[in-house]
């Protein structure tokens, strides 16, 4: 299936392992910048096309029954798919990774892996989407979650059952960027014969490398920062273990939850500039945490950046960087709130995260509204917290727009 036509190709086929003959390979020495543009994209053998073209196929030509290139069915592999899995194994140092068609299907398709009558422990502040399949899909096949506050690590052994198999981790959480210590949740899980599943969407594998603290699968929704654009809603999982791999693999296949090559084709497209995005996304949100730390018309501002945040010591400890999300409390109450989200300018006021555009929301009433109001006050979900997906634009103007907002919000409440 691969063919090396160069020297770098022959350097580059080494990079990251062959997710679909399960190779274990040499670790490449490239560092992510150069494995975020060449992992998993070699340029096309037949015609020399530096980005290989989009494979709408459906099925693959047998040249004898059962002899064939490496594809049969799309559904079970695809080209396009192939090389985003191979260049996402590479990034976040697993050997593997598997595609699916939304962070949920990448989900649900892990927690198809678990026998009927399993546990899993969950942070409790979990994406909603996940909370809303461990508590209404997952029973339907058996299979329960309780949700504790593994913020303090210590939690986590009470916490664990007999068939407790997996722990399902994300760090930072959403909305408030609480954190949680992979390494130390690892030797729990792990004590306890259970995997460690980490969502890793909000970093991004350019800031975080779970895998290497001990995580056994990451997790990312790929329609945020992997893909980056706000154009396509994707999933993907990463691992080490070739038998996690295989069943993943299996299920992948069996369950068909798969992304459209051209969904793959894009997030590819997307992928190659995630460090650059990164670095800027860090240094935006940065500013804006700061102007906003500055600010008395904020109560208080939550970024894992800023020495205030209670855990910056782990931030700086299992992260190489701090990421592009915000929370702020501003001073006032949901309809002070209201006023900002209606005042900016730059900052569109919708759900989601992660695109190179500067993003605003109020999570009581947008994305965390399906939380009890018991709940989203035990969470410090307040009326008045506003979450910020801090893009790539000037970072100037972002502070600015920032600036102007607050003063129209809690200065003079607008008249028009
Ligand atoms: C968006 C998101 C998901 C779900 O991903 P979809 O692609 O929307 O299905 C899971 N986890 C986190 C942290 C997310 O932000």
């Amino acid at each position: 299936m691969t063919v090396a036509t160069t020297t770098t190709n022959k350097v580059l086929d080494t990079v990251a392992t062959k997710a679909n003959n399960g190779e274990a390979e040499t670790k490449s020495s490239l560092r992510f910048d150069t494995l975020a543009i060449h992992a998993g994209q070699k340029p096309d053998p037949h015609t020399g096309a530096v980005i290989p073209a989009l494979s709408l196929s459906t099925t693959y030509k047998q040249s004898a029954v059962g002899v064939h290139n490496g594809f049969e069915y799309s559904r079970s592999g695809n080209p396009n798919r192939d090389d985003f899995e191979e260049a996402i194994a590479a990034l976040e140092k697993g050997q593997y990774a598997l595609a699916f068609s939304s962070g949920s299907a990448t989900t649900a398709t892990i927690v198809s892996m678990l026998p009927m009558g399993s546990h899993i422990v969950s942070v409790n502040d979990v994406y909603g989407g996940t909370y809303r399949y461990f508590t209404k899909v997952a029973p339907t096949s058996g299979v329960k979650a309780t949700f504790v506050d593994l913020h303090d690590p210590n939690n986590l052994q009470a916490a664990m059952q007999d068939n407790t198999r997996l722990v399902w981790v994300e760090t930072p959480t959403n909305p408030t960027l609480r954190l949680v210590d992979i390494q130390a949740i690892a030797e729990i899980a792990h004590a306890n014969g259970a995997l460690l599943v980490v969502d890793n969407t909000f970093l991004s594998p350019y800031f975080q490398s779970p895998l290497e603290l001990g995580a056994d699968i990451v997790l990312h929704s790929c329609t945020k920062y992997i893909n980056g654009h706000s154009d396509v809603v994707m999933g993907v999982a990463a691992m080490k273990d070739t038998q996690v791999y295989e069943k993943l693999k299996f299920l992948q296949n069996s369950i068909g939850a798969i992304p459209a090559p051209f969904d793959c084709f894009m997030a590819h497209r997307g992928l190659k500039t995630l460090h650059l995005r990164m670095r800027q996304h860090e240094v935006n949100a940065l500013a804006v945490a700061r102007f906003l730390e500055s600010s008395p018309l904020v109560d208080d501002v939550i970024y894992p950046g800023l020495p205030s945040h209670p855990q910056h010591e782990l931030a700086q400890r299992q992260q190489r960087g701090f990421g592009g999300m915000v929370s702020f409390r501003i001073r006032g109450d949901l309809e002070t709130a209201d006023r900002f989200l209606q005042s900016v300018r730059l900052f569109t006021l919708a759900e989601s995260l992660g695109g190179v555009e500067s993003l605003c929301e109020l999570p009581a009433l947008m994305t965390h509204g399906s939380v009890s109001a018991e709940d989203r006050a035990a969470l410090g979900i307040t009326d008045n917290l506003i979450r910020l997906s801090v893009g790539v634009e000037d970072t100037q103007d972002l502070v600015e727009d920032v600036d102007q907002a607050l003063n129209r919000a809690v200065l003079k409440p607008l008249d028009n």
